[in-house]
Parts: structure tokens; sequence; C-alpha cells
């Protein structure tokens, strides 16, 4: 017989009455009611009402009144039917307790540093600090759950398929993959350092000129990036590559994995065939390569409209090359401060300006600018924005790629959902090659090893030229991005010097991987979905952090263990590493940082 329980708590069910049951758990909640003690007991499966009482539990009695919260214990009793009147409907075990008949206390608790229980808020860095308390809370330990549910359906689809799920290293060599690398200093080099890699890609694609023609991997990724809220400097990717394939053979893979997922976490089934839009429509209907395709609101090209206007704001951006665009953001009830809150905040997102017009009872549009509008050109709006009476239209005029993520993000905070009850998939296709720099030059939009659509169109017009590559985009957040890679290395060769790495620099940081393409390298196409953040939909939170078991802070710190934390200076001398006065000055200050 086990030794410390033969039931799970929060799996008893009615059908259970009159069983006697060993459970071991914590208690989550205690009631003293005039000798008779209720305890919420928790434990993996979740909680179950305990009810211990003296007179069926004498031996018990003096260890009942020391009992605490989160205190670890055994009990041993009967499952029966709740008393009439204290069923409670909304717990799973709602209709049962255990009468117990003995009790042991495994372990105590020490007065805990914040009250392990959803209905109490504790400040962040107290959770992370505590974070196997936090993991406790029912949402939290959720949340775990389903993250494994999550990884567990991928594997079942990635392994039916016949893919082989491979390590790759996590000590490598530098590659350009677009974000910072963290570095980890070699003792028997000194001075010479290897990185975390950024990602699996440059493996995945040896595995491909390998001859393993479908690879997976959940794979951690390391990336020294400032601090967003919905980014971490090490986070977990479902990666996969496969060879002899093409943008639809990838697609329909992430289409199969994405429905399982779905349907294990929240049991119910997505529309298929997921839809596609290319980045140049995404762009202009959402301002954004990541459309939030939940709700409308949709940005509409006013140019026609304004063709020949006489408003100079609008004629003059029209003739500079500009636009003039809108949305139509429904009926909002804004008053005039809440106008200027909007003109504001589209200054704020770079705009020069923004314009807006509620559409009146009689369909005629009340606004600031209305005087110096012709009357063909106030209907052209009503009619081009489908304006109803209450509409709030907002016009933008600026240039083009301006206007777009103003009226992008505009539409996002007027009308995106808060939480994520709705799940719409979106894949994105045909995304640009290459992206200019501040500096005038080009950076990959994807990643160097992305194939473009056409060799020639991307010699002759980078700027413009469209690649192969692919996001897959769940309400409105990116969920992970692949492409089509380049198998010939002189074309491999000839994206680096576009990028402007030279040929010999090339061949010194690359020149492994620009070999390994010489030596008959199949036509392969991959992706990486980032699991962090699909989970975090899912579980419609708000922020990765609340999915991923220890995270760090906005700050990369661990407050539970400390990390990142100083070292003993024989460990540096070891390294080679001399650490500047001046830094180990700042040590003190930033060490308690969080
Ligand atoms: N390695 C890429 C990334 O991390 C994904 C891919 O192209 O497969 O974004």
């Amino acid at each position: 017989m086990a030794k410390y329980r033969n039931a799970h708590g929060g799996n008893l069910r009615a059908s259970d009455i009159g069983n006697e049951v060993h459970l071991a758990g914590w208690i989550a909640r205690r009631r003293d009611h005039g000798g008779v003690v209720f305890l919420d007991l928790r434990d993996a499966s979740g909680h179950v009402q305990v009810v211990l009482n003296p007179d069926d539990a004498p031996a018990s009695e003096e260890v009942m009144r020391r009992l605490r919260n989160e205190f670890c214990i055994m009990v041993k009793g009967v499952v029966r039917p709740r008393l009439e009147g204290t069923v409670n409907p909304d717990m799973p075990t709602g209709e049962v307790e255990v009468g117990g008949t003995s009790l042991e206390v495994l372990s105590t608790a020490d007065t805990l540093p914040f009250q392990v229980d959803e209905r109490f808020d504790a400040d962040e860095g107290r959770r992370l600090q505590y974070r196997y308390l936090d993991l406790r809370r029912d949402r939290m330990a959720d949340n775990l759950r389903s993250r494994s549910t999550a990884i567990r359906a991928m594997r079942h689809v990635l392994d039916d398929l016949d893919f082989l799920e491979v390590e790759t290293p996590t000590l490598v060599v530098s590659t350009p993959e677009g974000a910072r690398d963290m570095l980890v200093p070699s003792r028997l080099r000194p001075g010479q350092f290897y990185a975390l890699p950024q990602s699996p890609q440059l493996f995945k694609q040896l595995l491909m000129v390998a001859g393993v023609e479908r690879y997976y991997q959940v794979a951690r990724c390391y990336r020294d990036e400032d601090f967003r809220s919905d980014r971490q400097v090490e986070f977990t990717q479902l990666d996969l590559e496969g060879s002899f394939w093409d943008q639809d053979d990838v697609l329909d893979t992430l289409q199969a994995i994405v429905t399982r997922v779905v349907k294990d976490v929240r049991g119910i089934d997505i529309p298929h065939p997921i839809p596609r839009m290319t980045y140049a429509d995404a762009i202009a209907r959402y301002g954004t390569d990541k459309p939030d395709v939940r709700f409308g609101m949709e940005i509409v090209d006013l140019g026609e409209v304004f063709a020949s206007s006489e408003f100079r704001a609008f004629a003059a951006t029209l003739a500079d090359g500009g636009t003039v665009r809108g949305i139509n953001a429904g009926d909002q009830g804004l008053s005039r401060a809440g106008f200027d809150k909007l003109v504001a905040q589209a200054q704020d997102l770079g705009a020069k300006g923004l314009v807006w017009m509620v559409v009146e009872e009689d369909g005629s549009l009340r606004s600031p600018v209305a005087k110096f509008l012709s009357e063909a050109e106030l209907s052209g709006i009503a009619a081009t924005m489908d304006g109803k009476p209450g509409d709030a239209l907002l016009i933008v005029a600026d240039e083009v790629a301006k206007a777009a993520a103003v009226l992008g993000e505009l539409r996002l905070s007027l009308g995106r959902p808060d939480n994520h009850d709705d799940l719409e998939f979106l894949f994105v296709v045909d995304f640009p090659v290459f992206e200019r720099t501040a500096e005038g030059g080009f950076v990959a939009a994807h990643h160097p090893f992305t194939a473009p659509l056409d060799v020639a169109e991307m010699r002759n017009s980078p700027e413009t030229a469209v690649s192969r590559s692919y996001d897959m985009v769940l309400n409105g957040a990116e969920l992970g991005s692949g492409s089509v890679r380049i198998h010939d290395p002189e074309l491999q060769s000839q994206v680096f010097e576009i990028l402007g790495v030279s040929a010999d620099e090339a061949q010194a940081r690359f020149g492994w991987f620009l070999e390994a393409l010489r030596y008959g390298t199949p036509p392969h196409a991959g992706f990486a979905i980032g699991v962090d953040r699909f989970v975090s939909i899912l579980q419609n939170e708000q922020n990765i952090r609340e999915v991923m078991p220890f995270p760090k802070t906005q700050t990369g710190a661990d407050p539970l263990t400390g990390a990142p934390g100083v070292v003993a200076d024989t460990q540096l001398e070891e390294l080679g590493i001399d650490v500047r006065a001046e830094v180990r000055a700042a040590w003190s200050d930033t060490t308690s940082d969080s």
C-alpha cells in the first residue's frame, strides 16, 4: 500500500461516497467552527473539504488545534455527502467532503510572506522571490499544467508525423540573428566566449544537410534584449524544420500543431483553414504585421476622396507621396476632451496630427475641420468609411508607413478585446527580405538565411523584394516566424553582401555554415513557435511571466536565487577576466536590484 495516500483529494466525487481515503496535501484554508475544524485541502489535483471533528478523531485533537495554512499534512477519513445547503457547485469536489478520522502533520510552515490564495494580490517581486509558494496558487498551478498539456500536444502531432526530436548545443558561437547574444566565458580558452543560442537556427539547418528530414525540439533560447513586458532573456520555442519542404508544408504542419494544442488546452476546435494574409495587406488594412483580426475597424484609404482637395493639410501630404487614411472607430461615446486625448495619443505615436469627425443623426459630419472640406469630400468620407450615426471617424494624413502605424495603434487601443476568450489565428506571408537601417544599410527582416521569392528581384530592388518567410499570429500577437531557407551557398553569400557583410567577414564568421551548404543541401524550410506567448494567450494571461515556472524580472534578475550574481575573484582569474574598478564599485548598488 502506498505510504502517503490512496487517492487525490481534487478527484473525489459523489461516486466515491463511502470510500475510506488517505489524502496528503497542503492546508489552503482552515476554519474552526466551535471545535470542528474545516480544512480546504489542496494537492496537485485540486481541492477538497476535510472536516475534523474531535469526536471522530480524538487522537488527533491536539494536532488539529495547531494546524495553520500551508502545513503539509496527511489525513485519513471517509468520503461522505456534504450536508444539505453546504454543497458548493463551483467546486468539482463540491458535493462531497472527507470526514477525518486521523491526521498527521508531515511538515509545518513558517509565517507566510504572502497569502497563498487567489483572492489576495501579492507584489510581483515577492511572488518571484517565493515562486515555490506562488506556484501553489490555483491559477499558477493551472498555468503550469496547461503549459505541459500544450507541449505534450505539440510532441504528439510531431511524433505522429515522424519528426525526430534532436537536441542542439546551448554553448555555441555567436551568430547573426538580430538580437544581442548572451555570452559565456571559456575557462579553457581564457578571453574567448561562447554564445547562448538565440535559436537553434543554424544547427537545425545542419541537421537538414545531415539527412534528418524532419526535426523538432522544445528549445531554450536566449536573447540579451532590453526587456519589454512580453519578453524574457530566456524563453522556449517549439523549433522545427523539414527537408524537401516548401511554405505550404510548414503552414499545414503548424495548423495541425496549434489545432491539437487548442483542443487539448481549451477543448475547442479552431476553424480551418487558418486564413492567410500578405504582409502588404496586413500593413494596409491593420497598420501592423501582426493584425488582431478579432475585430474590424480596418484602415481605409481616403486618397481618392481627397484627390483634388483644397484642404491644405491633406493636399500637401498627398502631393508629397503621403497618404490620407482613417478608421471608423464606431460609437466611442467620446467628449471633446476624449478626442483631444486621442489627438495627443496620435502625436505621441509620431503623427503630425489627427482629424476626428462624428457622424450626426442626419448623416452629416461634425468636426473641427468640417468647414474646410467640400460637401463632396464630407459625403465621400462618410461613404468610404461606412459612417453610421454616432460613429467616430479618425483620419491621419502622413507618410504611408507612419499613417499605417499610428492608425494601427489607435485601432488596437480603441477596439482590442482585453481577454483572449476568442482565438483568431492568422498566417502573415510574403514579408520583405530586408529592412532599411537608420544608417541607410539593410538588415534581414527575418534572418539572413531566409530565401527571397525571386532572386533577380532581390538583387535589383532589395528595398522592396519579397521573401519566402511567414509569421503565425494569434489575437494580434506574433506566435512565431519561419521561412523557406537559402540552400544555395552562392545565394547565401549574396545575401550577406547586401547586408554589408564582406566575403572575408562572412567566411571568418560563418565559413563553417557556408561550407556545409556545399555538400548537397536539400531545399528546406521551418518555423519556431514561441511557447511562452502561446500558452499565455491560451491561459488568458497578459504576461508571459505568468506561464513561465521561474521567470526573471523586467531587469533580468531572479529575486529567488539572486541571479545574476557576483563570482569569486578566483573564478574571474581562471577566466582571464578583470572587472573594472568602477564596475565593481557599482555592484553594491545593483545586486539588491530586482
Ligand atoms: N530561428 C527563427 C527564430 O527564432 C525561426 C525560424 O526561422 O525557424 O525566429
